[in-house]
């Protein structure tokens, strides 16, 4: 049976360029890119080649770039080391961020009183930018806020121009969590006011292990892993030369096909909304998930209209790999907290989410399969359910 992949947002399958360039870094470039001998210079090379294709891409300077082995170390190391080292007293973000972020600023107010002011996002998963201003507004202390472009269970966008501005003006440093963006969106840095984001190479065909933090020069952060002077003294730890060359490889190969891929890749999307909704009655669509101009083509969160907490095992037995939505532990599915900021009551109690997430090589014949699987699904829980009614 033919695996049907649709769950992109949790990581993505390697493209076959990047694990040719990585396979040669692994057989020629072994050198530590520290030595100064000339097989030490090849490895720092390849890597200051990748900082400088991946500073073009956002358009900021190399030196701005500092490679980590993920997104959470990216996100953790801009958090943890704006308090330790910018002085931060405040962090304002959202109950929306990804974990990584949500318990590194839980760490930092229970290890050092950081305060956390949390912006209530609306139903539809949207925080209100007058409420960033409000919040902005009342602050005395040295502030940071910390919003994540594109949320990785809802694929809601954040206008990430417009809270950099509102940041700037009230001198607030502004962090995002743009994991699932970069590969994904032409971003420019050059034109927004932002100070730190984040990137994991995985998300967007490259290797697990490999990401890279974007830190403004000016900011003054600096590294909470100690030791040599690896990136500028930010992160120490001889780099991971292979990763940052696949990382490299994957960026390059996302920023030419962007437009392609994402024109590809929103037709599916819109292709499985349609097909949803014409066959699965009562489906609906959490957050901005089905509209296109405020939601990230990748990412599609529905709700199902009944309660299956084996959904996901389910359709894994019929070689569907996508992700419900919920963190399941000890047998009972629990709605994550982006469920239940977006979920009205009903719809948790009644209701089960399924993310699908999409890249370039989903197919619609991919999307039938899928579909038709989750009719045979639906139609057994509407036969249990005129059943009950009988009882
Ligand atoms: N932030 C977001 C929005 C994510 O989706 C993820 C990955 O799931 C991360 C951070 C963590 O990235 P990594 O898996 O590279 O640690």
């Amino acid at each position: 049976m033919d695996k049907i992949y649709l769950d992109n947002a949790a990581t993505t399958a390697l493209s076959p360029e990047v694990i040719d360039a990585m396979v040669d870094v692994m057989k020629i470039s072994y050198g530590n890119p520290s030595s100064t001998h000339s097989i030490g210079q090849e490895a720092k090379t390849l890597i200051e080649k990748v900082r400088r294709e991946a500073a073009t891409y956002l358009k900021v300077s190399p030196s701005e770039i500092i490679f980590t082995s993920c997104g959470t170390e990216s996100n953790n190391m801009i958090l943890k080391s704006a308090v330790h080292h910018l002085g931060v007293q405040r962090i304002i973000t959202s109950p929306l961020e990804h974990k990584c972020v949500a318990e590194s600023v839980q760490e930092l107010k229970k290890l050092f009183g950081v305060e956390v002011v949390y912006l209530r996002p609306n139903k539809k998963g949207d925080i209100d930018l007058n409420d960033l201003e409000e919040a902005l507004k009342k602050l005395e202390k040295k502030t940071l806020v910390s919003l994540m472009h594109v949320n990785n269970e809802i694929g809601n966008l954040l206008d990430i121009e417009k809270t950099a501005d509102i940041c700037k003006k009230y001198d607030a440093l502004f962090h995002s969590d743009t994991v699932q963006t970069i590969g994904h969106l032409d971003l420019d840095f050059s034109k927004i006011n932002i100070d730190f984001a984040s990137c994991s190479a995985h998300k967007f065909h490259g290797p697990k292990g490999s990401g890279f933090a974007f830190v403004r020069k000016a900011s003054g952060l600096k590294g909470i892993i100690t030791g040599g002077p690896q990136e500028r003294s930010l992160r120490a730890g001889t780099e991971n030369v292979v990763g940052i060359v696949g990382l490299g490889k994957a960026l390059e190969i996302s920023i030419e096909n962007l437009e392609t891929y994402k024109n590809q890749i929103q037709e599916i999307k819109n292709y499985t909304i349609s097909q949803l909704k014409e066959n699965i009655p009562g489906i609906k669509f959490n957050g901005r998930s089905d509209q296109e101009s405020e939601s990230l083509y990748t990412v599609l969160s529905t709700l199902l209209p009944y309660k299956d907490a084996m959904i996901g095992l389910k359709l894994d037995m019929e070689g569907i790999a996508l992700s419900q939505g919920s963190a399941c532990s000890s047998g009972a599915a629990r709605p994550s907290m982006v469920m239940m900021m977006v979920l009205e009551e009903h719809d948790m109690e009644n209701g089960t989410p399924l993310r699908i997430s999409f890249s370039h090589n989903t197919t619609k014949a991919e999307i039938d399969r899928f579909v038709e699987i989750l009719i045979s699904i639906t139609k057994t829980h509407e036969i249990e359910n005129a059943n009950s009614q009988y009882r």
